[in-house]
């Protein structure tokens, strides 16, 4: 379960977010490329900017129903 207490600090403010068990597999940021990507100290993935119409909602839908290890949320 991805928690919201655990998030990355470099998230952009906002429902969606990365916590900090993101083993930094590469994928969110190639299944929604519009919101996620590295982070500036390349150590995990972030939020970037939030999804704004359907189409980054159902990307970041699908990034966060891949993540192996479900570290991203949009509960926050
Ligand atoms: S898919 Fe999950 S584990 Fe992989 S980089 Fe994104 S948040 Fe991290």
């Amino acid at each position: 379960m991805p928690d919201p207490n655990e998030r990355w600090e470099d998230n952009v403010p906002g429902k969606w977010y990365v916590d900090k068990s993101c083993i930094f597999c590469g994928l969110c940021p190639q299944l929604a490329p519009n919101n996620f990507r590295e982070s500036e100290d390349g150590t995990h993935d972030v939020v970037y900017k939030q999804p704004e119409n359907a189409e980054e909602q159902a990307q970041a839908q699908d990034a966060a129903a891949q993540c192996p290890v479900q570290a991203i949320g949009n509960d926050a």
